[in-house]
């Protein structure tokens, strides 16, 4: 039996991908937080030379970014065929595949596979899918308690936090801090514990470790999943994955539909780019892989929710559709300037940073100019660090201007826009030599404008448009007209 799949209609995704406020306002709140920013670039440096480094020693780099690619555009080329062989092989393998269009149906089926089970505990991988859709604050208000594992996930949820980083979620915090937190929501934690990241990690641990025994659900989500054998990978440094994977009777596995590879050979291409982008390690710490239910070993009930949330508008853009290769390795937030400065929390969404200004505004659609999601593709300086970083050569400065066109297009409903006007005016001025030299001589009143500081801080209409983001700087006291007969002596 074939399936059509048929023409997509707009489904919006939904969940935690859309913040309360534009990123302009967000950034300029976060750019005062003088702690945070120190964090922020401490952590983002340090991870930056080490992955130079690790990127280094690799000779063939190049060529492998160039087979991620490759097999990522072939995976979008054919996911409908791919999805189907898909799930074929997990039921195949004593499996159970869902479908859910949105976060409230991702939600929904998991809430209710959980519930089937008479638990009331769940533990978790570390999962961007879950943290999308907002599960752990679905299963609370369902009377579900989800612990997460992974230590940086788990300070973020002691702390009532949201995460700013895709693979450091609690980079905003010190050490400092999270002993703070860890004394104030960790039960059974010795109330004289230092801040040495030892004695804090093992704290963790000992919690962690009467999680794991005693709980019969776990939540995951996936790094990978393989069409042809309905394989389904996740890769992690701490062995709390591996826990959860293996330790509970009910494995509930949550996957976005553009996580598939087609073969299982093609893994080796992402596992040996998706280390040495993210942690800078030569591989990875652990790597968990499994294959429907084996009786007697691991979980024996096994369930995996395919989302799309929006990711079939993605696929629908020719342009956009590459932010769905993402592999979710975060090295293009630690090389953006952007990011550094103004920290995840100021992009709204789980997904900040390059990838998070491409794929959320896809993800959800925009509404208009005061959607928060239609402020993120202009959060760029577009100077292509996020492309050379990216494993699988996303061309995200591309994507952004593509982007933006839309954005802008989007809101004059085709009448010229103030900065069409502004153009066509610096056109008209640059026609004649006249005309340019008196922009030149008025242009000196600029000057009065920037004062001392030679910094213009505020204009009128449309100048505002940059002067309420940016400064713009003082005209030279001499044209280049005027430098040009000073030094050439009038000669053209
Ligand atoms: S866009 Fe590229 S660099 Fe950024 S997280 Fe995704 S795979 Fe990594």
């Amino acid at each position: 039996m074939t399936t059509f799949l048929g023409t997509p209609t707009f489904h919006p995704g939904t969940g935690n991908i859309r913040g309360a406020e534009r990123f302009p306002e967000a950034a300029r709140k976060s750019l005062t937080d003088t702690q945070l920013r120190a964090n922020l670039g401490r952590a983002t440096s340090t991870i930056r030379n080490k992955r130079t480094a690790a990127i280094a020693e690799v000779d063939d780099w190049e060529e492998l970014r160039r087979a991620g690619s490759a097999l990522k555009a072939d995976v979008m080329a054919r996911l409908p065929d791919l999805l189907m062989q898909f799930e074929e092989n997990v039921v195949a393998r004593g499996g159970t595949v869902h479908w859910a269009r949105d976060s409230a149906e991702a939600n929904r089926i998991i809430t209710d596979l959980v519930r089937s089970t008479g638990s009331d505990e769940v533990v978790k991988v570390k999962s961007m899918a879950t943290q999308e859709t907002g599960l752990d604050e679905h299963l609370e208000e369902s009377g579900i308690a989800a612990i997460e594992t992974d230590l940086a996930e788990l300070i973020v949820q002691l702390a009532g936090d949201t995460p700013s980083h895709i693979l450091v979620p609690a980079i905003h915090r010190n050490r400092a801090e999270i002993r703070e937190i860890f004394l104030e929501s960790m039960p059974g934690i010795d109330a004289d514990i230092s801040d040495d990241p030892r004695a804090l990690t093992m704290a963790a641990r000992a919690y962690l470790r009467r999680k794991f025994l005693s709980a019969r659900v776990a939540i995951s989500g996936a790094n990978f999943g393989v069409a042809e054998t309905g394989t389904l990978a996740v890769v992690e440094s701490e062995g709390n994955g591996r826990m959860c994977l293996t330790l509970p009777d009910t494995l509930i596995t949550l996957m976005g539909i553009e996580k598939l590879v087609p073969t299982f050979t093609d893994l080796e291409v992402f596992m040996q780019l998706l280390p040495r982008s993210s942690t800078a390690e030569r591989m990875n710490p652990y790597t968990s892989m499994w294959t429907g239910v084996h009786p007697g070993d691991g979980p024996q009930n096994f369930h995996v929710v395919l989302l799309d949330n929006g990711r079939t508008n993605v696929l629908a853009d020719e342009v956009g559709r590459s932010a769905l290769h993402c592999i979710r390795c975060s090295a293009c937030l630690n090389v953006c300037p952007v990011y550094e400065r103004a920290g995840g929390h100021a992009y709204g969404s789980v997904y900040p940073g390059p990838i998070g200004a491409i794929l959320s505004p896809q993800l959800t659609g925009t509404t208009g100019h005061d959607d928060p999601n239609a402020s993120l593709p202009f959060a760029s300086t577009l100077c292509g660090a996020c492309f050379d970083a990216c494993p699988v050569r996303i061309d995200i400065p591309g994507i952004l201007v593509h982007l933006r066109a839309k954005q802008i297009d989007s809101e004059r409903h085709g009448l010229r826009g103030g900065q069409d006007l502004a153009m066509k005016a610096a056109g008209w001025v640059m026609e004649s030599e006249r005309r340019f030299a008196a922009a030149e001589t008025a242009s000196k009143v600029g000057r009065v404008l920037g004062g001392r500081k030679g910094r213009i801080i505020s204009l009128p209409y449309p100048g505002s448009a940059w002067t309420s983001s940016r400064d713009f700087p003082s005209p030279p006291k001499e044209t280049f007209r005027k430098w040009w007969e000073r030094t050439h002596g009038g000669e053209r």
